[in-house]
């Protein structure tokens, strides 16, 4: 068997400790490489029967499409058959909403196209908007400005304002992800997380503290398409979470872990040993300038309105 140096030459220590701790501690469940061309309907084994509010038909219909990952992030082929209409736009208009609001400026910034294209970015009364256009960005803006150009450093500094978001919905929403994509004999483990990501009441429920594992790797596409991950637990006898989610779409990847107090009660309150599953890049592909990692706290549970998106973009000249 090759050693692991062998397989990732160029691979950085840290990487090769991350890789050991997921031999360790994890195995896939479930893994898409999404191709936009190919679609495909994950089916669960009872047609008609809706996985997050248990319903069946004809109580509840299955006329829209279900989008097992959103559509603002570039989604179009992966959908399931297991999400009935009413869960469909409670999701819509609950979490899906909010993921979208809190994921713009950096979608617009990777240019990925959702359901209408890569959105434009806009502020209020037209007093600035950034936006994809003829194979370029460009920026409308008042005496007020977002964008400023460095001409000796070749940066742009744009700061963006978000449009209103609850943070704990945008975990629900990365939540209702894993959820969809997850093998069928799992989800017994997941009735809390089931019903708290159906709650309206984004101020009641299970998470107090989930961090979220977040990684920038600048460039054009520096990945290919969108990849989800999940994985689980070797053994309970392990001190770790029973289930992370990975997604990684544009310039950005998330961990985050799915919360299943019906098997993490051993770490419940705990501080634990985690790593982050190591990407390609860590692997010894190499970006045009150094990936940067963060800790996200989307634990808060009232809107957030406002807020001030900070990037640095870099440009050449024809
Ligand atoms: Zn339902």
């Amino acid at each position: 068997m090759p050693s692991f140096h062998d397989s990732f030459p160029d691979a950085k220590p840290e990487a090769h400790k991350a890789c050991r701790f997921y031999d360790e501690h994890y195995s896939s469940i479930a893994q898409w490489q999404l191709e936009p061309g190919k679609k495909l309907i994950l089916r669960g084994s009872q047609e008609g029967t809706c996985r997050f509010c248990g319903r069946s038909k004809p109580e509840v219909a299955f006329q829209q499409i279900a989008h097992a990952i959103p559509e603002c992030i570039g989604n179009k082929s992966l959908s399931t058959n297991y999400e009935c209409d009413e869960c469909n736009a409670l999701f819509g208009v609950g979490i899906e909403t909010d993921f979208g609001n809190w994921s713009k400026a950096q979608r617009t910034m990777s240019c990925i196209r959702g359901k209408k294209g890569i959105p434009a970015h806009k502020g209020p009364n037209k007093s600035w908007r950034f936006e994809h256009k003829d194979g370029g960005f460009q920026v409308t803006q008042d005496h007020n400005p977002i964008a400023v150009v460095n001409e000796d450093t070749r940066e742009i500094k744009l700061k963006l304002c978000a449009d209103p978001y609850t943070p704990i919905a945008v975990l629900k929403a990365f939540t209702k992800m894993a959820l969809s994509l997850m093998p069928e004999a799992e989800l017994p483990n997941f009735e809390a997380a089931l019903s708290w990501i159906r709650n309206p009441d984004h101020s009641v429920g299970l998470v107090n503290n989930f961090p979220v594992l977040y990684t920038f790797v600048p460039g054009v596409s520096p990945f290919d398409g969108i990849n989800a991950i999940l994985l689980r637990r070797l053994s309970d006898d392990l001190l770790v979470p029973y289930q992370t989610f990975v997604l990684t779409y544009g310039n950005e990847v998330f961990q985050t872990i799915v919360p299943c107090p019906e098997r993490d009660i051993a770490i419940s309150g705990k501080s634990i040993h985690f790593l982050r599953l190591p990407n390609p890049y860590d692997l010894g592909l190499k970006p045009i300038v150094p990936m940067s990692h963060e800790r996200l706290d989307l634990s808060g549970r009232t809107v957030v309105k406002g807020e001030v998106v900070e990037t640095t973009l870099g440009y050449t000249l024809n």
